[in-house]
């Protein structure tokens, strides 16, 4: 079965590549080009435990199973069984035995395969192997042949060919721990890597054949009787009877280590024991260097001929001590006791050096053995002579075996151990200090800083502005400090190692420098260890040694992740600065760090995320990392994020490590607290499935060892790591050992809460609980009950934590999709027998693959509600999250940008949506008016049609809209999954708009209706008298056509004038019927203000009612109500002239919103209705009950007041809206208006004139022209729209937040007091106003000579005329058939959705209308074109703005429709809700002002008098000081009073003192207010500048005294922009 590439290649590479090495399919890899990190990768080939079907599946079998630290990984379980069964029926042919077979086809011995395997790995393996091979209790290869077969029985000298190689450096990083029995009973732990570790070795060897395994017999030799450990593979094991192809020749080795206890121990002392494979006379150089750097040499020989004897003679000249093992009753051969006897004389050796086996069993032969191996060990004089394994390297290289240690690049790469040169293990915090001063205790001052600033618990009387500025201050000092030190020589070395080019040999000098450091940290923690554990058996008397021993501790261990997080500081210090030139003063290449830092990461070196000592995270330093990895691996690449979480020395590491072959650190005897990330790439199809190209595995250390939790802020820590590990994850394992589950009450604790956070937030991490230490095999069955208690206990805590969190009614299962069953796993205990000699438990093993099988299983079937983050998108989140956990906020929200981003990406979405289904309704509705106006039908009919049309059409709409918002969440857009929580906030949003639109075009049905309605006793009435005209014109016609001679104009016009003088004098028509539009709205007015009757009456005795709107509404105290808190203190003062102020500021704004709305009904072609006169008071009433002001409300007296000025002001209005109406629609009127023409179709018709020429240009000017011109009007307000909305590139049109800024920017451009002010307290309005002139100027913009609105009204210009032209032109080419009024019905129809024919031009051109219809048509065609024409030269003339403002739909209310979803404002400060959608639970805002700005002040109290100027009672929560209105403005925004101690007083309260904290339970409209607690935080820099700038105004405006404010908030301009960029995530690039 040899791969058909082996044969392909055996010319070239066969001298090279051993042939096993191609059997096993390995020869791509050879030699040592299989990485260590190409096996961490993760894919579907390595989740299955699928049995070998070919040689070539062998290798990676093993890989496969010795990586998860599986004992059984030597068992290659091939040939497979099956097939030999299978054979076992059909075969009756002898031939099958002799077939002959493919290489591999019977069997590969174990040790090729694990030989061929190192002979590919890279270093990196070869260590990797020998850990987990070690840890398996699995000898080593110690000596590893180069590959090649050569004949067995051809003696080989060590220089001959490539021979072996002694794996030192593979071996280096293993670490063993002891205990060593001593006379006095209390030996200390030895803990050391084992090859420094100076111990007897052991050699065992055969000389010939040999009829007994010496392997298992060496088994059985150092194994507990009960429990045989198959240290070394023997032939009676799977395959290991099966020929060896390469591996003759090696040497493995294992050690005996004692654990202290005499009745166990088989020997009191470690010792190593090494197993030559083959006969040791073929590898005589391999046996001589065994002769020289062992103890004992045990040598089993069956045959004494000559040639053994020779050999033998020359061992005896080493320092071994020589054993020979003999069989003296061989038949052939014939040992016999004389010759035996001989040999000891001639090699000078002792009787009990012979270990005869002949007719001896196992057991006393093991006993033998043991007995003489004791003796060996137990050699007092001989310990000097006792060799480690790196002395045995320098042996080896004088023997001629290679040494992979003395290989040129690890010789070089040890080169940067130099940086140890001067560590004294007994100093090393001096060491510290000195080499690595940045990180330490300006990283922690740093830190406190940074906290502090967040979180303001220190702040005492001094104001934010004034303590953050000290804060700054103080960060600045430490930062400064920084600077001046320059790098330690050391450091300089270390960051010139990492950066320099090529850096091939970076790995190995890391690990050369983490193996020196891990021994020497080593040294000095033991002991410190001790004391500790001593000490803290006794914990609660000595905290305070407790606590001082811990820190000695923490400064004691030094690891390579010191020097890591070192290179963080270094970095983060160099990019405080701003240029280059002073980043790169403290090392040229520190920029080049975060690039590095990615490669060791991708490499699979841990990076620390949190720095557990200090609890902070170096955010630049990680933030460029991972942008380095991005840069790297494409930005692309999505990383899903598992994290594990537990108590301390609970195996957690272990558990990774074994789980995904990763390299987290296992209790290398620091101490070292904080979480650190590993990278694993997912490779090939799983890649695709599972949307994700890393997963990022997070490990936390120094989690709340029982011992610390007495410690001060180890609590605290502990907390923020959790929150934050969590809240990155998607899959957290929180590991829990069994017999402790009280400990873990408070790490569950702390999961709950920040999964519940998490929740809150949009985020659903998974979470999957690991019982460790679980003996049973049916564990899972028997642990119903247990895993019943930890969900009560699990609900327990949700209820808990989502009290602490407001919420209520809350259950695990809420919080976290939770499968008892499936989201527990029991795991059995690591070891199998007692440590030392322990090898890790099978179940253990195959539990934890089967644990990550199904975590990746969980991580696809999460993936659709939780898709990974691009690793930008994960560092966003991060650096978000960690700034929530600094703020100690309890609910991470909009703070965090990456929510932020997806929130503005989905409003985006409904606001396009939004427009759409605007867009749509209004061009519904102008149709359907139009439709209305054309109808000649049942109006009612009309009416029911067009409810169902619109029903219908609606209807659709809106399922499509919600099938998009579906596609849109369920497409895995990104980040999509964080905004599961708005998305019945979406989906309500749009059924809401749906049902106001449908209503909204109904209601435009009905109007049109109406107006028609109204309209039908004048159109009857003008009806008849125009028939009446029509008859007598016709018949003055024939009058004087039948006249003898022809009449001239003059005469013409004198029959015309009298006819028409006679036919109106006789007509009997209705004239329109004037009302007294003033006395019908006095009394209205009067019957809405019932009760204030004489106030009424007394305003009307001086002035009458028509009079009263002519001037602004003058605001008086009589108009506002104070409240009670104001009227008790201030009983004889005046009423209160900033609160009339206030009072003029709100009434104004309505006033003009008023004026607004009676301006927009007048302008409408109606006759007036008293429903118009009940509207506005309503309009009126519900404005004044909107009013909401802390400190008045407005009185009985003002709201009549109010009413009748407006009211005052509508009645001329209301009656220039009559008078136009009447001089319209009159039929009279009407009838004379049309004079002219008519005496000019008289006299066409009169003179004969062509009349289809004539007829068909009166048809175009008087009734096609007009109605062009109103549709083109009616259709711009939306087209203007929609192209403003095409053309907003920073959607300012759409976004609330970026209105927001453009109006801001615009604010600052005229940068006026009024402005600001306007702003604040009437912000509608001015939006409306500005979004206006942005319509204006929209409008005028000129491209290619033309304006917008030029070109926006000649679209719809050319499209109407383009329809009517083809109409026509249809018309004339198929022959139309009917008269000239079936040519118009026909026109009329098929344009009736789009343009309103006049009626009464209709009529005097259908006067004449039985001619033919198609010439009539080719008449029409040149009148329509001269339309268009003339109309279109007629728009470019259009005065935009006076046009703008004649359009019956503004274009500024479209679009602040779409802006303000919400209008609701802040109790406080007035800021407006900021929600994108209408439909909300809550109201919010991005950022609040200081309340000063909206008039709050503090108050003064008798006792405070002098001191109320200083805004320092906000700080404590005295209570004197209540917050009412009286002195100075407010600085302070709500966000931060809501979390501090003070309270407020207003009319909502009574004017009761509320706490501030307390403010949701002031009222409902207090309670839909979620303003974010956060002690903090402070104004947006815009406001402070504005308030600081116009302070004096603002007081003056309320009547108070200006704020105390601090001179940081004369901010400049151009940070302040900066400020605003960054808060909107805008791009604004000058004022
Ligand atoms: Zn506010
Ligand atoms: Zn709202």
């Amino acid at each position: 079965m040899a791969s058909v590439s082996s044969t392909v290649n055996s010319w070239s590479e066969n001298l090279n590549t051993p042939q096993l090495v191609r059997d096993l399919g390995l020869q791509d890899h050879y030699p040592h080009k299989l990485l260590l990190v190409s096996m961490r990768e993760v894919s579907w080939g390595k989740l299955y435990d699928c049995k070998p079907t070919r040689p070539e599946d062998l290798p990676w079998r093993f890989l496969q199973r010795i990586l998860s630290a599986n004992s059984l990984a030597r068992n290659p379980e091939w040939p497979p069984a099956q097939s030999l069964e299978d054979k076992k029926d059909d075969v009756e042919d002898f031939n099958d035995f002799f077939e002959v077979k493919g290489p591999g086809d019977s069997g590969i011995n174990p040790l090729d395969i694990i030989a061929a395997i190192f002979l590919c790995a890279d270093h990196s393996l070869q260590q990797e192997l020998m850990l987990k091979m070690s840890l398996c209790q699995l000898a080593l290869p110690f000596l590893l042949p180069e590959g090649h077969s050569y004949p067995r029985d051809k003696v080989r000298e060590p220089m001959e060919g490539p021979g072996v190689t002694l794996l030192l450096w593979a071996m280096r990083p293993i670490v063993k721990m002891w205990c060593p029995q001593s006379p006095t009973g209390n030996s200390p732990v030895v803990e050391m890597p084992i090859v420094t570790a100076t111990v007897p070795t052991v050699s065992f060897l055969r000389l010939g054949r040999c009829t007994v395994s010496k392997s298992k017999l060496l088994n059985l030799t150092l194994s507990q009787s009960q429990l045989q450990q198959n240290i070394f593979l023997h032939s009676g094991m799977e395959c290991g009877n099966v020929p060896r192809r390469i591996s003759d020749g090696m040497a493995e080795i294992s050690w005996y280590l004692p654990s202290g206890k005499s009745n166990t121990d088989i020997f009191p002392e470690a010792a190593a024991f090494i197993n030559l494979r083959g006969d040791a006379e073929t590898y005589q150089g391999h046996t001589r260097f065994l002769a020289k750097v062992s103890a004992a040499l045990f040598i089993f020989i069956d045959v004494i001929g000559e040639k053994e004897r020779e050999f033998l003679t020359s061992l005896a000249q080493s320092p071994a001590k020589l054993f020979l093992i003999v069989n003296t009753y061989i038949s052939e051969q014939h040992i016999t006791p004389g010759q035996v006897k001989k040999l000891f004389k001639d090699l000078k050796l002792q009787p009990q050096q012979c270990i005869v086996r002949t007719n001896v069993n196992e057991a006393k032969l093991v006993e033998k053995l043991r007995f003489q191996i004791k003796q060996v060990i137990l050699m007092r004089d001989r310990d000097q002579s006792f060799l480690n394994l790196e002395q045995m390297g320098d042996i080896a290289r004088e023997s001629g075996i290679q040494v992979d240690e003395h290989q040129p690049e690890i010789q070089r790469a040890k080169d940067l151990t130099k940086i140890l040169g001067s560590l004294d293990p007994a100093d090393i915090t001096g060491y510290k200090k000195r080499v690595l001063p940045f990180h330490g205790e300006p990283w922690q001052g740093l830190t406190k800083v940074e906290k502090e600033k967040s979180r303001m618990k220190l702040r005492g009387d001094r104001t934010t502005e004034k303590y953050n500025h000290e804060l700054d201050q103080d960060k600045k000092i430490i930062r400064e400090a920084q600077l001046r030190q320059s790098l330690s020589e050391e450091m300089q070395i270390f960051i010139d190692h990492l950066t320099c080019p090529g850096g091939d040999d970076r790995a190995i000098s890391l690990q050369w420098l983490k193996l020196m450091l891990d021994s020497k940290s080593r040294e000095i923690m033991a002991g410190l260890r001790r004391d500790y554990k001593e000490l803290s058996k006794d914990s609660k008397q000595k905290v305070k040694e407790l606590k001082d021993m811990d820190q000695k501790m923490t400064d004691s261990s030094l690891g390579l992740e010191h020097f890591m997080r070192e290179l963080g500081q270094v970095y983060e210090l160099s990019v405080t600065q701003h240029n280059i030139k002073q980043q790169t003063q403290i090392h040229p290449h520190v920029l080049q760090l975060p690039g590095v830092a990615a490669e060791l990461l991708l490499d699979g070196f841990p990076l620390e995320l949190i720095d557990g000592d200090v609890s902070n995270v170096p955010v630049s330093w990680i933030t460029a990392v991972l942008e380095a990895v991005a840069e790297k691996v494409a930005r692309a690449s999505r990383v899903f994020v598992l994290t594990v979480i537990g108590v301390q020395s609970t195996g957690k590491s272990t558990l990774l490590n074994t789980m995904f072959c990763l390299r987290f650190a296992v209790s290398s005897g620091r101490c070292t607290r904080g979480a650190y990330m590993q990278l694993m790439k997912v490779t090939g199809s799983l890649a695709e499935v599972l949307g994700c190209d890393f997963i990022l595995v997070i490990d936390t250390e120094g989690l709340r060892a029982p011992e610390l939790a007495t410690l001060t802020d180890s609590y605290e820590h502990d907390n923020e790591l959790a929150t934050f590990v969590v809240g990155l994850s998607n899959i957290t394992l929180v590991n829990i050992g069994m017999e402790n589950i009280a400990e873990m009450k408070d790490i569950l604790q702390i999961v709950v809460h920040s999964l519940l956070r998490m929740k809150l937030t949009g985020k659903r991490p998974k979470c999957i609980f690991v019982h460790q230490n679980v003996g049973d095999v049916s564990a899972h069955d028997h642990n119903l009950r247990g895993r019943q208690k930890l969900l009560e206990q699990l609900d327990k805590m949700t209820e808990a934590a989502a009290k602490l969190e407001k919420v209520e009614g809350v259950t695990f299962r809420d919080v976290m999709d939770y499968d008892a069953d499936k989201d527990n796993w029991y795991i059995p205990g690591l070891w199998q027998g007692t440590p030392p000699m322990a090898a890790v438990n099978t179940g253990y093993s195959e539990h934890v693959f089967q644990l990550k099988k199904s975590l990746i299983q969980c991580l696809l079937k999460g993936k659709l509600e939780q898709g990974a983050f691009t690793i930008p998108d994960f560092t966003k989140w991060m650096t978000g999250l960690w700034e929530q956990v600094k703020h100690e906020n309890c609910i991470f929200s909009f703070q965090n940008s990456l929510v932020a981003e997806a929130y503005n990406q989905l409003s985006v979405k409904y606001k396009d949506w939004e427009w759409e289904l605007r867009k749509f309704t209004h061009s519904w509705g102008n149709e359907a008016e139009n439709r209305v106006n054309n109808a000649s039908g049942d109006l009612n009919l009309l009416l029911q049609t067009l409810e169902h049309e619109i029903r219908m059409e609606i209807n659709k709409r809106e399922g499509e809209t919600l099938d998009k918002l579906k596609a849109l969440f369920e497409s895995g857009a990104d980040n999509v999954q964080l905004m599961e929580k708005y998305r019945e906030e979406f989906k309500l949003s749009i059924s809401s708009l749906c049902r106001r639109l449908q209503d909204d075009s109904m209601q435009r049905c009905k109007d049109a209706v109406n107006r028609r309605v109204g309209l039908q006793e004048v159109d009857a009435s003008w009806n008849k008298s125009h028939k009446k005209i029509e008859q007598q014109v016709k018949e003055l016609l024939l009058k004087c056509k039948g006249a003898n001679q022809v009449l001239g104009d003059e005469e013409l016009q004198t029959a015309f004038g009298k006819m028409w003088q006679d036919t109106l004098s006789q007509l009997d028509y209705q004239p329109c019927r004037e009302r007294n539009i003033e006395l019908e709205i006095e009394k209205l007015l009067r019957e809405n203000t019932a009760t204030q009757g004489r106030v009424i009456n007394e305003m009307l005795k001086r002035k009458p009612l028509c009079k009263q709107g002519s001037q602004c509404f003058q605001i008086e105290g009589k108009h506002i109500n104070t409240t009670w808190m104001r009227r008790a203190k201030t009983v004889s003062m005046s009423a209160n002239q900033s609160d009339v102020i206030q009072a003029a500021i709100i009434t104004q704004s309505l006033e003009l919103e008023c004026h607004q709305w009676i301006s927009d009904i007048t302008k409408m072609d109606m006759d007036y209705d008293n429903r118009y006169c009940i509207e506005l008071l309503n309009i009126i009433q519900e404005k004044i009950n909107n009013i909401s002001h802390p400190n008045f409300t407005m009185s009985e007296e003002f709201r009549a007041e109010f009413k009748l000025h407006l009211c005052g002001y509508a009645v001329p209005r209301f009656q220039d809206m009559q008078t136009r109406f009447i001089q319209k629609h009159d039929p009279r009127q009407r009838l004379e208006n049309m004079k002219g023409q008519y005496f000019d179709l008289f006299r066409d018709i009169y003179s004969e004139q062509d009349e289809n020429q004539r007829q068909a240009e009166r048809f175009a000017q008087s009734c096609f022209l007009p109605a062009l011109r109103d549709a083109t009007l009616k259709a711009l307000s939306v087209n203007i729209v929609d192209d403003m909305k095409q053309n907003d590139r920073e959607s300012k049109y759409s976004l609330r937040n970026n209105f927001t800024v453009a109006l801001l920017v615009h604010l600052k451009q005229r940068d006026t007091f009024d402005d600001y002010h306007r702003y604040i307290t009437d912000l509608e309005n001015l939006a409306k106003d500005w979004l206006h002139h942005q319509v204006i100027d929209h409008c005028k913009t000129q491209r290619d000579g033309e304006s917008t609105f030029t070109r926006l009204a000649k679209g719809i210009l050319t499209q109407i005329t383009g329809k009517a032209k083809e109409i026509v032109e249809d018309a004339v080419m198929h022959n139309f058939a009917g008269n000239v009024q079936s040519f118009l019905d026909m026109f009329v129809e098929k344009l009736k959705t789009r343009i309103s024919m006049p009626k009464d031009e209709m009529k005097l051109v259908l006067f004449h209308s039985d001619g033919d219809g198609k010439k009539w048509a080719e008449a029409v065609l040149p009148s329509i074109e001269e339309v268009e024409q003339r109309l279109l030269s007629e728009v470019t003339g259009w005065d935009v703005q006076a046009k703008i403002e004649e359009l019956s739909i503004k274009p500024r209310d479209e679009l602040f429709k779409g802006l303000f979803n919400c209008t609701k404002k802040c109790p406080f400060c007035g800021v407006f809700c900021d929600s994108e959608t209408p439909v909300h639970s809550q109201h919010s805002c991005k950022q609040h002002r200081p309340e000063g700005l909206n008039g709050n002040r503090w108050i003064d109290s008798e006792r405070l008098v002098t001191d109320v100027s200083t805004p320092s009672v906000t700080g404590k929560g005295s209570f004197t000081n209540q917050r009412l209105k009286s002195q100075r403005l407010v600085t302070d925004v709500c966000a931060a009073l809501v979390a501090g101690n003070a309270s407020f007083s207003n009319n909502d309260t009574n004017g009761e003192c509320k706490p501030y904290k307390d403010y949701q339970t002031v009222n409902d409209y207090y309670k839909s207010w979620i303003i974010q607690r956060e002690i903090s935080a402070q104004a947006a820099s815009y406001w402070k500048k504005v308030f600081y700038t116009y302070n004096k105004q603002f007081a003056g405006k309320y009547g108070v005294k200006p704020a105390v404010i601090d001179e940081a908030w004369n901010i400049d301009w151009d940070v302040v922009r900066g400020d605003l960029n960054k808060t909107y995530n805008t791009n604004i690039q000058s004022w």
